[in-house]
């Protein structure tokens, strides 16, 4: 086998979701405590709490700085090379929430065991099951008084549209919680709390020895048992494929906060999760073509942009999912948007919480390119003597803002900077620059308001310039196409003062009302009105 095949095989990348405080920070520090890519229990956890002690925009600026450390994690455990891509926990940052979930090959969901499937896990599973990412289920807080497992099961396969298959199945719950059956190893890990073990002696009886579970754990047992018969009746067997597929997912239980479950997690991960699979791509003639993963020349797409925390640099890190081939450091690259080489100042990967020099990466992993920009979200970058119509790797989402706001400059006197400043954070995505056509003062489209405070808050300390934001009267937008140039004309002619060029020159059609849409779509049926627009 090849040394890139070999390499690709191995790697796992997975995206981990789930609504605030399902105890996603616990599972992401746990999984890192089980791998060893960590020692001490606590140092993700003490982070977030230094996060909820400050106000409002000081956590957005110190979240900002905590994920460019911490929102890729590598890790090796048995013999795979695990990375694991965090996502933001606010609700106004659902829109870099999606693009990391185009960077991964699977997805790891944390459910409450009292509260379910909640809003903003509903909106991520969408968002999956639109890119049919296979996606495991935990269902977390089993220490504590929650739903029926039974009741659970229904609820995610119902929010899912795919049936669940337990992998492990609790007993008892709350102050009862007695452990997990493995369904697989046909044997039951005795819960035990605590924060500090490892769960190497957690004390594991075989089912064989049913009478004896039975005796300590009495109708928790027994009804577990039962439970455990009437899933097998009723769900389907695990199936690689259809869990690959989005078909189904594996559902486990336990308790991260209490190491507890957290193992078979990591193990299925291992065992189950697909590894980096071909890539679309797509050329500037329209055609298509797959990249597959152990291909010979490195590729890979930006699918997030920070800008460096050290205001008196003004450089950027663009993170790159690899897509094929291997990178090495060194290495000539080039941006296929611009035919640009690319000269990166550093490029990092992200082992655990410390960032090092990259020696060399493969499909499935993350790296950070430092840089002074020609960098935009997602932009192609391959290895520089790829074919220069090599194409650009297809899906990164840009979701039609529905919030508006119209800049304005305190001091005439910065509007370059001002430009530039825009034009900086709208190629990072943090928010959305629209030109009108007609001129005038320029327009910032966000999904969440906070996006707009973030945005005021770095063009004054990164670039000097204070800006009053102002209301306007537009309440969405739709990027629109036509193939029928004659009657593009006649639409743009028509309603110029509602068309805009956003930071990518694409053209938007701003909206006033949901009424108004719809009045458009009838008026030129020739013209299609986007609600996404995919980066190509
Ligand atoms: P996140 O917002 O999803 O990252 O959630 P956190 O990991 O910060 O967890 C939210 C709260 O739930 C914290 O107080 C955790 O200590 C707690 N928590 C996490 N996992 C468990 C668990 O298994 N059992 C119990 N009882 N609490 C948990």
């Amino acid at each position: 086998m090849s040394d890139f095949l070999q390499e690709t095989r191995r790697r796992r990348t997975f995206a981990i979701i789930s609504h605030p405080d399902a105890g996603k920070t616990t599972l992401t520090e746990k999984l890192l405590l089980f791998s060893g890519a960590i020692h001490i229990a606590g140092s993700v956890k003490a982070r977030k709490a230094s996060r909820h002690a400050t106000s409002d925009w000081m956590e957005i600026e110190k979240q900002r700085g905590i994920s460019v450390a911490s929102s890729v994690m590598q890790m090796l455990y048995r013999d795979c090379v695990i990375n694991l891509l965090d996502t933001p926990g606010h609700k106004d940052f659902s829109e870099d929430t999606y693009r990391v979930l185009t960077a991964v090959d699977a997805a790891l969901m944390v459910i409450d065991a009292a509260n379910g499937v909640e809003p903003q896990t509903r909106r991520l599973i969408e968002v999956c099951r639109q890119r049919d990412t296979p996606i495991i289920t935990f269902i977390n807080k089993m220490d504590r008084e929650g739903r029926e497992p039974l009741e659970l099961l229904d609820e995610v396969e119902r929010e899912l549209g795919m049936p669940c298959v337990p992998m492990t199945w609790p007993v008892g719950q709350g102050k009862a919680f007695g452990g997990i059956v493995d369904l697989r190893k046909q044997q039951m890990r005795l819960f035990a709390p605590g924060e500090a073990k490892r769960g190497d002696d957690d004390e594991i009886v075989p089912l064989a020895q049913a009478e004896q579970l039975r005796a300590r754990f009495g109708h928790d047992f027994e009804q577990a048992e039962g439970n455990i018969e009437l899933v097998r009746e009723a769900a389907p067997a695990f199936d690689e494929e259809a869990f690959v597929g989005a078909q189904q997912t594996p559902v486990f239980f336990g308790s991260g906060v209490n190491n507890f479950g957290v193992q078979e997690v990591l193990d299925a991960l291992v065992d189950l999760a697909p590894p980096p699979a071909a890539r679309h791509v797509t050329r500037a003639d329209g055609s298509e073509h797959e990249v597959p993963p152990h291909g010979e020349g490195f590729s890979g797409v930006v699918f997030k942009v920070q800008a460096n925390m050290d205001p008196s640099h003004r450089d950027r890190i663009a993170f790159v999912r690899v897509n094929s081939g291997r990178y090495e450091s060194g290495m000539k690259l080039r941006v296929q948007r611009t035919a640009k080489e690319l000269r990166p100042t550093s490029v990092v990967t992200f082992l655990s919480q410390r960032r090092e020099a990259v020696e060399e990466a493969y499909a499935g992993d993350i790296i950070g390119f430092t840089t002074h920009g020609g960098v935009q979200l997602g932009d192609t970058i391959t290895h520089g003597d790829a074919p220069a119509d090599f194409g650009t790797f297809t899906g990164l989402p840009f979701f039609a803002p529905e919030l508006f706001q119209t800049v304005e400059l305190a001091n005439p006197m910065k509007s370059k900077q001002l430009q530039q400043g825009l034009m900086q954070l709208g190629e990072e995505g943090a928010i959305q620059v629209f030109r009108p056509n007609t001129g005038g003062a320029m327009l910032l489209g966000a999904v969440g308001q906070l996006q707009f405070e973030v945005v005021q808050h770095r063009l004054k300390t990164e670039y000097a310039v204070d800006i009053r934001l102002m209301p306007c009267r537009f309440t969405g937008a739709r990027w629109v196409t036509c193939d029928d140039a004659a009657a593009m004309k006649k639409f743009v002619d028509e309603n110029e003062g509602k068309l805009a060029l956003d930071a990518a020159d694409t053209l938007a059609y701003l909206l006033t009302s949901a009424y108004d849409l719809r009045l458009s779509q009838e008026r030129y049926p020739k013209v299609v009105f986007h609600p996404l627009r995919e980066h190509a």
